[in-house]
């Protein structure tokens, strides 16, 4: 089945096919796939991959799975290959992709909104230690990420994880991925407005639906009414972000077209101001309109950011409201400015209601599956069972009474789990590389976190918000050009002439208070042996030379 064109919509069948296949656009007729991935998607599409693996993978094991479903269509399940252990980052772009397979799996665990309860969290935890050798990391998306899963396994972890109402659904592929949302949604006390209700509606409409599981390609989202803008929305394909209209009151100012990776873009603003209750026909509108005039012509061109690009943001609002939304949006304001840089709610905050959150950071977003089970039981013992993860790799835990705020803490703190970390601690961020990804040409985990160590012994003094974003390869899963020292990892000469691991350094990114991208300095690559020293260098050198109430990315 599949033939995703059929199921276009009206403003697709109403124009008649273009004599050219242009930019792969099925709103001008060009129904046609090309290139392979296209091609893939029309076959079958990737939902569909869940009964093979219910009813024929999961028995007949790894080597029984079709090579499109394990390297395409697997994704619209969160279901990645893994990285064949030992395959040096200089083979990377040399292999053939099934030489770098492994015949274990990534599987990411949607986690809308970033919310959580007790129940989720142990269950989490249990099936990190039963099926992925007590892996799980925390990404910078709000998800869980586990490894080394076997696909036998992976009808039983559904069965649990759906139990306590989590999916895998669309955690990857060519989707609409998880909808980010403020972590201290409809509890914290400068709170413009609560969007949690929008993000439950949109993923009732739209995950899972085939009426959007065949995008161009990955579609990022984002809800959050916090002044702290702590959702990341300038780089996702769409955000919204909370308000206060002077005349309607709080809603939400929409933006599109943000995204990193390859040709990195701030998302821009439509100018348009929406209630609580039409974000999630706005965001219908948006997706029916990257489904049917985003590019599938070349996956480097095919984000939704390089529509809005190429129509300006005055055409793209104008055939959001004609064609899919069939009125007009009311103008509105720009958000605020954030009144601080740290946006990933480490620490002791007040609740509205009287109440505590206490957000705590592990190291690079790494935990595993016994520190989630002790976790959940502390959230239990001290709060009313609700978490939340952050898009900076950080976990809070909600609804704690004053007087029990420093037994959570302690309780924390002997996890290794920090409510009051360093600097480097809190802005370190690092993602999966070479250990399972594919695609990586350097280690990030474990580099980031001595990275960490390394600057909390020779920095004890430095006390300024800082960001510090380790990537395995060019891509920016980990945010490389919105950090102050962002690290893209590549291989490097050493001063005796030989490749090894190390990073092109880019400086002065941004987001929230003035975002902006990093400059790639010319010429400024480290190799990983030497990183410590070089970013102590630039640190000390940055505390030396700063004017009063400078930034680092000034
Ligand atoms: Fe893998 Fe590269 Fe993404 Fe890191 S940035 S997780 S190495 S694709």
């Amino acid at each position: 089945m599949a033939a995703t064109p059929e199921r276009a919509p009206a403003a697709t069948t109403r124009r008649k096919a273009g004599r050219h296949r242009g930019e792969g656009q099925w709103a001008k007729g060009h129904f046609t796939p090309l290139n392979p991935n296209e091609q893939t998607k029309k076959d079958d599409d990737g939902l569909n991959v869940r009964t093979r693996i219910e009813t024929i993978y999961a028995h007949r094991g790894f080597d029984s799975i079709d090579g499109a479903d394990l390297r395409g269509r697997m994704r619209w399940w969160g279901l990645y290959t893994q990285r064949k252990p030992g395959i040096d980052g200089g083979k990377t772009a040399i292999l053939e992709p099934e030489e770098l397979d492994d015949e274990y799996f990534m599987l990411r665990v949607r986690i809308d909104g970033g919310r959580l309860t007790v129940r989720q969290l142990r269950v989490i935890g249990e099936i990190s230690q039963e099926f992925a050798r007590g892996t799980a990391d925390i990404t910078d998306r709000q998800n869980i990420q586990y490894h080394w899963i076997r696909i036998e396994d992976v009808p039983e972890i559904w069965r649990r994880l759906e139990e306590v109402g989590l999916s895998t659904t669309e955690a990857c592929g060519d989707t609409p991925r998880v909808i980010l949302g403020s972590p201290v949604a409809g509890i914290a006390e400068d709170e413009i407005i609560d969007g949690t209700p929008a993000i439950d509606e949109i993923h009732r409409r739209i995950i899972g639906n085939p009426a959007f599981s065949n995008l161009p390609r990955k579609f990022k989202s984002a809800v959050s009414g916090s002044p702290l803008l702590d959702v990341a929305h300038e780089i996702n394909d769409i955000a919204f972000v909370g308000v206060e209209h002077p005349e309607h009151g709080p809603g939400f100012d929409v933006w599109v077209g943000g995204g990193l990776s390859t040709n990195p873009k701030i998302g821009q603003r439509l100018g348009a101001w929406v209630p609580l209750d039409e974000v999630p026909d706005v965001y219908e509108g948006v997706v029916s309109l990257f489904r049917d005039y985003g590019y599938r012509r070349l996956r480097t061109r095919a984000r939704i950011k390089f529509l809005v690009a190429d129509w300006g943001i005055e055409r793209f609002r104008e055939v959001l409201e004609e064609e899919y939304l069939q009125r007009r949006l009311l103008d509105g304001p720009a958000p605020g400015q954030p009144v601080e840089r740290w946006r990933d709610h480490v620490g002791v905050h007040r609740q509205k209601d009287g109440r505590y959150y206490v957000g705590f950071a592990p190291r690079v977003g790494r935990v595993d599956g016994t520190v989630l089970t002790k976790i959940a039981e502390l959230a239990e013992e001290h709060g009313a069972g609700r978490l939340r993860t952050t898009v900076e790799q950080k976990m809070i835990v909600l609804d704690v009474e004053g007087s029990r705020v420093e037994s959570l803490s302690a309780g924390l703190e002997a996890l290794g789990l920090q409510v009051e970390p360093s600097p480097f601690r809190r802005g370190t961020m690092a993602c999966t590389g070479i250990e399972f990804c594919k695609l990586a040409i350097v280690e990030t985990k474990a580099r980031g976190a001595s990275l960490i160590e390394e600057l909390e012994r020779r920095l004890p003094e430095f006390d300024e918000p800082i960001t510090i974003n380790v990537n395995g390869c060019p891509n920016a899963c980990a945010r490389i050009q919105v950090a102050d020292i962002g690290l893209k990892g590549q291989l490097v000469l050493d001063k005796d002439g030989n490749q090894v691991e190390g990073f092109q350094v880019h400086l002065g990114g941004a987001l929230g208070l003035e975002p902006g991208f990093g400059r790639k300095v010319r010429g400024l690559k480290v190799t990983s042996a030497e990183l410590p020293d070089y970013v102590e260098r630039v640190l000390k050198r940055f505390l030396a030379e700063r004017a009063d109430g400078e930034r680092f990315a000034t």
